[in-house]
């Protein structure tokens, strides 16, 4: 339950992406922070170098004008020195700086020489023996000339100004009145020089270095006097400022302009150089610096622009430190969003796994404790089958044993029945002869009978048996002294007891009067048959004690005798039917072994029990009890049961039809019958019994068989009394069951009599229907 309610937190708290931006902002912030920096670090780098640049250029500039008119200064010296410089010694002079004209950035270094109008001729007729084309130009009329007399290097360009007087040219003039008067090298303003090409000039400047005579040079008067003419050289603007940039590494790194402007005005015509050429537009933004610089009293000021990167606009590094931080930034922030959002996928999967795990745990734990139901269960089980095991072990030893009861039971009862049936034929053989006396005669009719009695012994007890098993044996209960019927069975197995030295002894009752009690009178004369009989056929010599005890609402008979013992561990198992405690005993095999079993069954339905108690070898005590008052289980036979007791009269002549399909029954009935009828039928079907009694209306008695081919008699009987109602039936059973004794009755019988027929039971019952 806890794991659910973790895995809903879990799932309702929402993504931690606020995080991610955080994350995002704080990268970008930091990125622009550090963009910034390095911009402004960039910045201020780029403005140290734009200065140190300046700089560099600016001493540049000085150091190149300062060697130049220095280099004047001596060439002026040279002069000053020698009354007369040839054109040679100009040249070699000047060697150095004609051979390193484009190192040095300069044009031409010439000396201007002052001629007075009067010497003007002889001083054309002296050059002019060299250059015959010599001339002083421009030509024009004038007190003083000034002519380039020497100019290195001669060359074609340079050539042009030979003979030019330069002191006719305002500028150069001022210039060179200026170094006269003060003796000083002098830088000219701008001007444009001869040399100069006429479609786009190059501004240009001239360094005049006077020389004079070796006179005092004290006043601007005696200079005046004393100047005999000027050592120059020009230079072009954007020549000299070529060599200087050349030498310098870190202009061509950095993109920055410059301009130099001559006399400090800043403007078109003051414009000396210029390295973009006007190219720099107009709108651009630029960084500038004006630096000054002076030579003597010249003044140019160096005017270095530096073009701004535009207001927002980021140098490479800063683009890439920028674009990296932001890429930085954006991965990071999807980093962590990605962690967040796995760990709350880990955490939603182990809080699964966990409620899993503990589903899971609880579903062993059941199982667990189904195995241990199961375990125990199954040892139950086990101990069962254990049991059954054992049970089963002792059943197949009581298989094996009654295996061997079986072929005992069958020795046995093969045994039972020959033996009576070999005397009944042995004799009746014997019978046969003609020569035997009427005392042999009449003793083998006896052994006769014994055999048949005890054959139909045999067969009731088997009878008996069926019906206890079919659930059909039933309690015919009435008023029973059982101090007669002790007595009765005493006298009865007196002879046989006597014919084995065996002394039956009736233990008296201390009571005077007779015990008279509501049972059943034939079943306790069976069961004391049965139990006096095994004590004399087991007892080899000794007594056989008879007797009962009154307890308060059960009586408890004995018999005790003093024959063979039985043991201990087949005394339950006596009353089984058909067992006998050692089979295997000669002694054990005249019975059937179903005298005790029907003993028991008797004594159960009687309300009892029966038990024994043995020793072998010193005799047995047969115990059983009966209830004193036994309820009526079935009182209908009983009050149909054809009374004993009647008043006597001869019944004579009466016609009769016999029903039965036996030949040798027949015969018996027919003699039984003789005496009583006038006239007897027969019949060997129901259907025959039918007819003829449709045919005989008159009959008075008619014995009918229940087995009968064709129709049997209890169908017959029914289809008999559709039309005769007078006739007495009387049904003859061969195995008197219970339920047949009623069925007879049900068909319409009018009583029943049991086969074999006894002529006495006979004639109780036709004095019952005919004595009326
Ligand atoms: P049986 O027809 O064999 O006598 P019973 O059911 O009457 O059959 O007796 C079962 C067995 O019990 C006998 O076979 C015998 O072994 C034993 N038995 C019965 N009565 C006695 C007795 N009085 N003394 C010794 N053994 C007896």
């Amino acid at each position: 339950m806890s794991n659910l309610k973790d895995l809903k937190k879990i799932i309702a708290k929402k993504n931690p992406l606020w995080i991610s931006f955080v994350i995002l902002f704080s990268g970008i912030l930091i990125t622009l922070l550090f963009s910034n920096y390095v911009r402004l670090e960039d910045e201020s780098r780029t403005q140290r170098e734009f200065e140190q640049v300046c700089n560099e250029i600016k001493s540049k500039i000085i150091t190149h004008i300062g060697i130049q008119t220095e280099f004047l200064i001596s060439g002026s010296s040279l002069f000053e020195a020698s009354n007369e410089v040839t054109r040679e010694e100009w040249s070699s002079f000047n060697k150095f700086s004609t051979t390193n004209v484009k190192f040095l950035g300069v044009q031409a270094l010439g000396f201007c020489t002052i001629i007075k109008k009067s010497e003007v001729q002889k001083h054309l007729a002296s050059i002019q023996k060299g250059f015959p084309n010599y001339k002083i130009f421009p030509a024009q009329d004038r007190a003083i000339y000034t002519s380039i007399i020497y100019v290195e290097p001669f060359n074609q360009t340079n050539a042009v100004a030979f003979g030019y007087d330069m002191f006719l040219e305002p500028v150069r003039r001022k210039a060179m009145q200026n170094a006269r008067d003060y003796d000083r090298p002098t830088i000219s303003d701008k001007v444009t020089l001869l040399v100069e090409n006429k479609n786009k000039p190059q501004a240009g400047i001239v360094i005049y270095v006077p020389v004079y005579k070796a006179i005092p040079l004290n006043t601007i008067e005696s200079r005046r006097k004393a100047i005999t003419g000027w050592i120059f050289c020009t230079f072009r603007m954007d020549d000299l400022m070529k060599s200087i940039w050349k030498t310098s590494y870190m202009i061509d790194k950095k993109n920055i302009f410059l301009k130099i402007y001559d006399n400090g005005i800043i403007s078109q015509k003051s414009l000396l150089f210029d390295s973009q050429n006007n190219n720099l537009k107009e709108d651009q933004q630029t960084k500038t610096r004006s630096i000054p610089v002076f030579f003597n009293d010249k003044k140019w000021t160096l005017v270095f622009s530096l073009p701004a990167e535009s207001g927002f606009s980021f140098s490479t590094k800063v683009l890439i430190i920028f674009i990296g931080g932001l890429i930085i930034s954006l991965l990071l922030s999807a980093l962590f969003y990605s962690l967040l959002i796995t760990k709350k996928r880990a955490r939603i999967i182990a809080t699964h796994l966990s409620s899993d795990l503990l589903h899971k745990n609880k579903e062993y734990e059941k199982i667990n404790k189904m195995l241990k139901k199961n375990y125990k269960k199954l040892n139950s089980s086990k101990e069962k089958l254990d049991s059954i095991n054992k049970e089963l072990e002792k059943a197949k030893v009581k298989a094996e044993e009654s295996d061997q009861l079986k072929s005992a039971f069958l020795a046995n009862m093969s045994h039972e029945i020959r033996t009576p049936m070999n005397g009944i034929m042995g004799f009746t053989e014997l019978l046969k002869e003609a020569n035997i006396s009427l005392e042999e005669h009449k003793n083998y009719i006896e052994i006769i009978e014994k055999s048949g009695t005890r054959l139909l012994n045999i067969i009731n007890d088997i009878v008996d048996v069926s019906k206890i098993e079919a659930g059909l044996m039933q309690v015919s209960l009435s008023a029973v002294n059982i101090d007669h019927q002790i007595q009765y069975i005493e006298s009865f197995f007196r002879p046989e007891a006597q014919d084995k030295n065996i002394q039956i002894i009736i233990q008296k009752n201390a009571i005077p009067y007779p015990t008279i009690i509501n049972t059943d009178s034939e079943k306790l004369y069976a069961i004391l048959i049965n139990l006096v009989k095994n004590a004399i056929k087991y007892t080899v010599q000794g007594t056989i004690e008879l007797g009962y005890e009154i307890k308060s609402d059960y009586i408890k008979f004995f018999v005790k005798d003093t024959g063979i013992g039985i043991s201990v561990d087949r005394q339950i198992a006596i009353f089984e039917r058909f067992i006998q405690a050692d089979f295997n005993d000669k002694m054990a095999r005249q019975g059937a072994g179903l005298g005790l079993a029907i003993a028991k069954a008797y004594v159960e339905l009687l309300g009892g029990k029966i038990w024994v108690e043995s020793q072998p070898d010193k005799g047995s005590t047969f115990y059983f009890t009966i209830a004193n008052g036994t309820k009526v289980v079935n009182n209908y036979v009983a009050e149909n049961n054809v009374p004993l007791y009647k008043k006597f009269c001869e019944v004579k002549n009466l016609k009769i039809l016999v029903a039965e399909d036996d030949s040798i029954s027949r015969m018996l009935i027919l003699k039984v019958l003789e005496e009583y009828g006038s006239q007897i039928l027969i019949a060997q079907t129901g259907l025959e019994a039918v007819e003829i009694c449709r045919k005989n209306p008159d009959l008075d008695l008619i014995l009918m068989d229940i087995q009968m081919p064709i129709m049997n008699g209890y169908e017959a009987t029914r289809e008999i009394k559709k039309f005769n109602t007078k006739a007495i039936i009387l049904a003859q059973t061969a195995f008197a069951l219970e339920g047949d004794e009623a069925k007879t009755l049900e068909a319409g019988c009018h009583g029943y009599i049991s086969k074999p027929i006894k002529k006495e039971e006979l004639s109780n019952l036709l004095q019952f229907f005919f004595c009326k």
